[in-house]
């Protein structure tokens, strides 16, 4: 699969970390799996994982935490 942005790499499996900012407050994700771009470093999240990080981001911001870092694993995205 080409890279739809550069038209130019390979799109490799990978892992992403994602950023959320919401409200003043920011939920970092780490190892989200993602497809990464070897050629301009462009990343492709799922859908469903990222409709996952955002409900996981609106508890977490909900909560009152101003920044919060954490793994993606299946375990949290059940
Ligand atoms: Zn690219």
């Amino acid at each position: 699969m080409k890279c739809v942005i550069c038209k130019y790499g390979e799109i490799i499996k990978g892992f992403s970390t994602v950023i959320l900012e919401k409200n003043g407050s920011t939920i970092i994700f780490k190892e989200v799996p993602s497809l990464i771009c070897d050629n301009c470093g462009e990343s492709y999240i799922e859908g469903k994982i990222n409709k996952e990080l955002l409900f996981l981001g609106q508890q977490i911001i909900k909560s009152g935490v101003e920044v919060d870092i954490r793994k993606y694993t299946k375990k949290i995205a059940a």
